[in-house]
């Protein structure tokens, strides 16, 4: 197949092709207790990982994992997608320097211990497999909040080469207009999107854009129970894909 495919399939990283969580927990970790408020990193608690992992769902991009550890230790129970963008909206002048602490912390993390790092972001069962089947299909993307170069990492330690330019980072930009931005660059007509946070599915479209919520991600029940999303299981996810 070419460069030129009618529906374009974008797929989330984190939560969808890759169990990010213990990476994000360890490295945010160390961002907000050394980098931001430049103390010593307290043991890590079974109690704060599930605490963290029940909010997880919550957040969009790196920069706001700092603010579940800022939650956690304002002893803020964040359970909605408000709760969460009040507290964001509070501290939205730190954006900025999250972000920045946040990547400075991965980055350090992977040159320090790089056999820890790629431990700690395994992907889902079966998804090698299918991103090696679909490893030459133009019209597979992936589309994430996350840095390239890590993704790009990550893959290439599992063994798949992918195209670098196959992996978009849509930044502060809402993924919709991102995908948007594409089909009309690439002439396509609509596109398929497997993401887990639905945040992402909010918002007008001007291209037909099937959303699907991917339920093995970090979702919140209540997100799978309204019944307002398409959702598929990790095993039905190679019927949306070409190949
Ligand atoms: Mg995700």
């Amino acid at each position: 197949m070419g460069d030129r495919e009618d529906t374009l399939r974008f797929l989330d990283f984190d939560g969808v092709l890759c169990d990010s969580l213990p990476e994000c927990y360890a490295v945010s970790r160390t961002a907000y207790w050394t980098g931001f408020l430049g103390l010593p990193e307290p043991p890590a608690s079974v109690p704060e990982e599930a605490e963290f992992a029940r909010m997880r769902p919550l957040i969009r991009r790196g920069a706001d994992y700092l603010l579940l550890h800022l939650a956690m230790r304002e002893g803020l129970r964040l359970v909605s997608q408000g709760d969460f963008d009040a507290l964001a909206a509070r501290e939205a002048e730190r954006d900025g320097l999250f972000h920045d602490l946040f990547y400075q912390a991965r980055s350090d993390l992977l040159r320090r211990d790089p056999e820890r790092w790629f431990a700690l972001n395994p992907l889902y069962p079966g998804i090698r497999e299918i991103l090696l089947r679909n490893r030459a299909n133009r019209a597979v993307l992936i589309l994430s909040t996350k840095e390239a170069p890590f993704i790009l990492a990550i893959l290439r330690h599992h063994g798949v080469e992918w195209e670098a330019d196959r992996v978009l980072c849509s930044g502060k930009e809402s993924k919709l207009r991102f995908i948007d931005r594409i089909l009309s660059e690439r002439g396509a007509r609509g596109a398929v999107f497997v993401d887990d946070q639905v945040d992402h599915f909010q918002g007008p479209s001007e291209h037909p854009v099937r959303r699907v919520l991917a339920d093995w991600g970090y979702v919140r029940p209540e997100w799978i129970e309204s019944g307002t999303f398409e959702t598929v299981s990790l095993s039905r996810l190679p019927e949306l894909l070409p190949a």
